[in-house]
């Protein structure tokens, strides 16, 4: 056994494995066992698919398939058959997710009608009769979106083009208006004119249907005897008709009749690039001030209140100072999608540029692969998305850039704040991790992306300049699990070797994170369960250690097999030290968030000392002062009342009750979507259970098997009567 502890730290200290590999990590399908739930990804009820809607209003821009097979489920009649159908529409819901891992792409409504064939094929008439009733009742529609390496850029552009389309609509109206009026002037300046009162021109304006009753050519002579006033200056004239040319050769938006309104002739504002954007906006400034310039004019022509005097000087100078930006505020922004891998020298100079500029762009950096090996130092150092957060952190220093970090999982939960980024009048940056790198094997990019998030590898937050003078106000931290915790901290059930089922705490972390990447495999050893010993801690547990010297535990992970089988394998130094510099990463978010703050919990232990020592010299004022009594009379108050108030116990819950985890709940909005008289949010936005009797066991486990981080458990049914108790009470064991 000794001999085979000092293997297992001698594979800790220096990464090298000694004798032949048990089978285990290298090339197996083996994932961090915490998420060995999460196997079949395609049966559980998530935020993905989303459906990115083709008629944005209310109901937002996007919404997820679950919400939507809820919102039609709860939309129908409620009957004695409501239950049924929920299960049927279920059933597609997961057809659905089925066919987009199979590759299937396209529209929700031609996705529902596919599963919806499917299933019908089966020739179950009750299921058949439950999909058209739904099919009916479905009254949204759009793209819809897997969690693939695509989403991102799809997700954000769908919700840039929402804004610009908002944003533009006053400058196609404004245009519309002003040549609309600019021309008016025009016409009547040419009706009032000699040529205007020519009898060619009466003759035209007034049609062909009464050329035989007038003789225009008396007419013509009647009204230039009868009008000697002459027609508009000729200053003003060419004026008008060069704002009328600039106005309708703008390319910036699209106008009514300007290629069926499509929009063909105005530019594109997405790029691939960030030199791309750049050069396209130099090259199109000249053009945007002298629209924002003619449209200045435009609107004091219209009104009459164009003064050449003074208004000529004014705007020769048009576009000096800073002038116009406001005008040019109302242009479309630029949006351009770039992958972290491009961010080379160059292309990094130019977003920096865009962005101290405060130029007109929202730019997405997508990262693919966080565990790529540092360029600098190589060798298996891990640079953790290096590129994209340094800018991100860059971009936050320039103070008046939004920032937003996210992994793809939480970018459905950040739907609001990546609208509100797109809104934004100023430059925003997105740094999105897709969890789409490739080497996690059957991990689906959806579980990589929120393992990276909860192992801190790639935390979310948003820095939001508009949102106060402040970094409380500014800095939102909030929606990574357990924000307050190193490690967001999971129940971990297993079976022993007794087949006893065992249930322990475990932290998920960044060790969990790479374990799920198959190039990791050097940095694990895996450890047959006769090799198992005393000396092994979880890695987690290890991280919280001070080591110093020759260590004398060896840190493991827990790991499970394609047969759901328990493994440990021992970690090496090196990754245990890259997750220590993770660990030093997120203290610096937190105190960004104002948790842990060092500068506030010196202050506050500064503040406890004085109030401490303070405390003590009463206490001395007051024993000069009063006689003190005798010491059994002094300790029993002492006694009698400090240790109820030091200790009071936690409130033990019952297996046999239904509760929720409330302090953990995310606001996934999952339960309360299930029943919200069942489940209800309290002042904190967190669910709890609001009334046990007020729905079904079924809708109550539903929600356990929904709720994505399983803090909801179901305890014992209410109402022994309810149909298939058998079945729901074995479903329900995982969540005791
Ligand atoms: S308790 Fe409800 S709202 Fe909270 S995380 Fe679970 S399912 Fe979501």
């Amino acid at each position: 056994m000794e001999a085979e502890l000092q293997t297992q730290i001698a594979f800790h200290l220096t990464g090298r494995k000694y004798g032949p590999e048990p089978d285990g990590i290298a090339g197996s399908e083996s994932r961090p066992a915490l998420l060995a739930r999460y196997c079949d990804l395609d049966a559980l009820r998530y935020d993905f698919p989303v459906v990115l809607l083709s008629n944005p209003g209310e109901k937002g821009y996007v919404q997820c398939l679950s919400g939507i097979v809820d919102n039609v489920v709860n939309g129908m009649v409620r009957d004695d058959d409501a239950g049924r159908l929920a299960k049927h529409l279920l059933r597609l819901e997961r057809e659905i997710r089925v066919l987009l891992s199979n590759g299937a792409r396209g529209s929700l409504a031609a996705l529902w009608d596919d599963a919806a064939g499917r299933l019908a094929s089966q020739g179950d008439d009750a299921l058949n009769q439950s999909l058209k009733r739904g099919r009916a009742a479905l009254n949204v529609g759009g793209e819809v979106a897997g969690c693939d390496q695509t989403m991102p850029a799809r997700l954000l552009e769908h919700a840039w083009v929402v804004v610009q389309q908002r944003k533009t609509r006053k400058l196609s109206e404004d245009l519309g208006r002003l040549t609309i009026k600019l021309s008016d002037i025009l016409q009547a300046a040419l009706a009032g004119s000699e040529a205007g009162r020519s009898a060619t021109n009466l003759k035209a304006a007034i049609g062909t249907g009464h050329a035989d009753v007038f003789d225009f050519e008396v007419l013509s002579r009647v009204l230039s005897k009868a009008s000697s006033r002459d027609s508009l200056p000729k200053g003003r004239h060419q004026r008008i008709e060069r704002l009328l040319s600039v106005l309708k050769s703008q390319c910036f938006v699209p106008m009514p009749g300007d290629g069926n309104g499509s929009g063909q002739h105005a530019y594109p504002f997405v790029f691939g690039s960030c030199a791309d954007a750049l050069a396209a906006y130099r090259e199109r400034l000249p053009r945007a001030m002298e629209l924002a310039k003619s449209m200045a004019i435009a609107e004091l022509e219209v009104s009459g209140d164009y003064r050449e005097d003074k208004h000529d000087a004014f705007f020769s100078g048009f576009g000096e100072g800073g002038v116009g930006q406001e005008e040019l505020s109302h242009f479309p922004d630029y949006l351009i999608c770039i992958s972290a891998d491009r961010l080379q020298a160059a292309e990094s100079e130019h977003l920096m540029d865009i962005l101290s500029a405060g130029l007109p762009a929202k730019i997405l950096v997508q990262t693919n692969d966080l565990l790529e090996e540092s360029p600098i130092a190589g060798d298996g150092h891990f640079a953790l998305g290096m590129r994209s957060k340094q800018l991100a952190n860059m971009a936050i220093g320039l103070n008046d850039v939004y920032v937003l970090q996210s992994a793809s999982s939480n970018l459905f939960q950040f739907r609001d704040r990546i609208f509100k980024g797109m809104s934004y009048a100023g430059p925003a940056l997105f740094s999105v991790y897709s969890g789409a790198s490739g080497h996690t094997g059957a991990l689906p990019s959806y579980l990589n992306a929120a393992a990276a998030m909860e192992s801190r590898a790639f935390p979310a937050y948003t820095y939001d300049p508009s949102a106060g003078t402040n970094w409380a106000s500014r800095f939102y931290l909030e929606a990574n699990s357990q924000v307050e915790s190193d490690w967001p901290v999971q129940k971990f059930d297993y079976e022993n070797e007794n087949h006893q089922r065992v249930r322990v705490d475990t932290a998920f972390t960044f060790i969990d994170f790479v374990a799920c990447d198959k190039r990791s495999a050097r940095h694990f050893s895996p450890v047959p369960r006769s090799g198992w010993n005393l000396s092994m801690v979880r890695a987690d547990e290890y991280l919280g250690l001070e080591t110093r010297g020759a260590p004398e535990k060896v840190p493991f992970v827990h790991m499970v097999d394609q047969d759901n089988a328990l493994q440990r394998a021992i970690v090496d130094d090196r990754l245990i030290r890259a997750a220590l510099r993770c660990r030093e990463s997120w203290h610096s978010l937190q105190e960004l968030g104002g948790i842990h703050n060092s500068h506030a919990e010196r202050l506050l232990a500064r503040e406890k000392k004085s109030w401490e020592e303070q405390g003590r010299q009463d206490a001395e004022a007051r024993a000069q002062q009063v006689k003190p009594p005798a010491p059994a009379a002094a300790a029993a108050p002492v006694a009698a009342v400090a240790p109820a108030a030091a200790a009071e116990p936690e409130e033990k819950k019952s297996p046999d009750v239904a509760y929720i985890e409330t302090p953990r709940c995310t606001t996934c909005n999952e339960c309360t979507q299930i029943n919200d008289k069942l489940f209800a949010y309290n002042e904190n936005k967190q669910a709890y259970i609001a009334n046990p009797d007020a729905g079904t066991y079924a809708q109550m486990l539903e929600a356990a098997e929904s709720c994505q981080i399983s803090i909801i458990h179901p305890g014992k049914p209410r109402n022994p009567n309810e149909p298939g108790l058998n079945d729901l009470l074995k479903r329900a064991e995982a969540f005791a």
